[in-house]
């Protein structure tokens, strides 16, 4: 069924992207305002399913404008494939550098105002603005933070040329002790081959350790978490720390990729957060992504929940006869999707609480 009628989108991330190609789909217009400009932005590894882009454009895999593999890939070959399909899409219009300051509602319309003083109206409006949600201020006033989780992640990407192709290994590994927990992930190269010597190691490494540094660095300010520590905002003494433990803690060719991560200090640290919401839909208002929901990445989860919510989200406008019923659609998605997203970050909790007391 299709819909009509226009949406404006708060975030151009993966959640951003994705629910402006599935609102696209049931023929809606869509707006989507991004407060960066696409650089210095940083992700992990996600799991594509089979037929993605199909999926959330509805186009045949002959007419996706960049396809991508099923399976491991870094956050910027996802991004870029869902960058390539939003600029194709009439129906999109992408707006970056504009930063949301605020968003707002009447009975028959919802709007963001831009660092600039402009409001940007639409029938609907998404926060998929991530964890420090600025919709969220609005959708959930009760409740409007994430809060720390008690560790960062220190996330890297290695060559297989720098460091090596022997012993490549085939599968996602964990290693480690109690209190660091090291996610390792083949990848394949920035060209997407899978040839020897070509191909990369990414890594996640769990450390409940260093909550100090977080806290005296300003990334984590109470229960809040501020921002990520980029490579220039960690300190020499912190990677010295880090290459010391990664001989001691993490075998070959783990060890080997965390080690030329720090000697070519492209190393971020994220602390993590958690959200676990009691609602997602106020009004004309509604949540995707990591604004609705947190988990941590131990649950290896939060790309597939935000798809789940931008196909139930599109799902539900489109059951709504055009131009009205709004809010009873959006509580509709709501109630498709509130349980299974508690339950995901509930579960991420049990993992993250025993992982920090480790360490206290
Ligand atoms: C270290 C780390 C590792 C992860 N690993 C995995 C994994 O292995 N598997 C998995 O499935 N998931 C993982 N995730 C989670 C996954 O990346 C997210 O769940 C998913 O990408 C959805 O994010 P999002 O688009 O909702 O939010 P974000 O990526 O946070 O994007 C929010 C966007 O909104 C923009 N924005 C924010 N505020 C404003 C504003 N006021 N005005 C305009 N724009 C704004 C931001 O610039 C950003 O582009 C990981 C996350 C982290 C941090």
């Amino acid at each position: 069924m299709h819909t009509h009628g226009s949406a404006v989108i708060v975030g151009a991330s993966l959640s951003g992207l994705m629910t402006a190609l599935t609102l696209s789909q049931i023929g809606m217009r869509v707006t989507l305002l991004e407060r960066s400009d696409d650089t210095g932005r940083t992700g992990a590894a996600l799991h594509v399913p089979n037929g993605l882009l199909e999926r959330i454009t509805g186009l045949p895999s002959t007419q996706v404008p960049q396809p991508i593999t099923p399976g491991i890939q870094t956050w910027f070959a996802v991004h870029g494939a869902l960058r390539a399909a939003i600029d194709a899409d009439p129906r999109i219009e992408l707006r970056q550098n504009t930063a949301v300051r605020r968003v707002d509602q009447d009975a028959s319309h919802a709007w963001a105002v831009t660092g600039s003083g402009e409001r940007v109206v639409g029938d609907v409006l998404i926060g998929a603005d991530g964890h420090r949600s600025v919709v969220r201020q609005h959708v959930a006033p009760h409740k409007p933070d994430a809060t720390f989780a008690g560790y960062v992640i220190w996330i890297g990407i290695a060559d297989e040329e720098a460091i090596g192709s022997r012993r490549w290994p085939r599968d996602v590994a964990f290693r480690g002790d109690n209190t660091n927990t090291l996610l390792g992930y083949p990848l394949p190269g920035v060209d997407g081959s899978t040839a020897v010597d070509s191909r990369r190691l990414g890594w996640a490494w769990y450390d409940a350790s260093r909550n100090g540094l977080l806290r005296s660095s300003g990334a984590v300010d109470g229960n809040v978490v501020r921002h990520s520590l980029m490579p220039a905002g960690i300190p020499n003494t912190t990677y010295r720390e880090l290459a010391g433990q990664a001989r001691r803690l993490f075998p070959s060719p783990w060890s080997d990729a965390v080690l030329d991560s720090i000697d070519r200090r492209a190393v971020i640290g994220t602390p993590i957060a958690e959200y676990v919401p009691d609602q997602l839909v106020r009004g004309r208002l509604a949540l995707v992504g990591d604004a609705a929901h947190v988990p941590t990445p131990m649950t290896g989860s939060g790309f597939a929940e935000s798809l789940y919510d931008a196909e139930a989200l599109a799902e539900a406008l489109a059951a709504q006869p055009v131009g009205t019923g709004i809010d009873a659609a959006l509580l509709d998605y709501e109630g498709a999707r509130l349980r299974s997203a508690r339950g995901l970050v509930q579960s991420g909790q049990g993992f993250s609480r025993s992982f920090a007391a480790r360490a206290a």
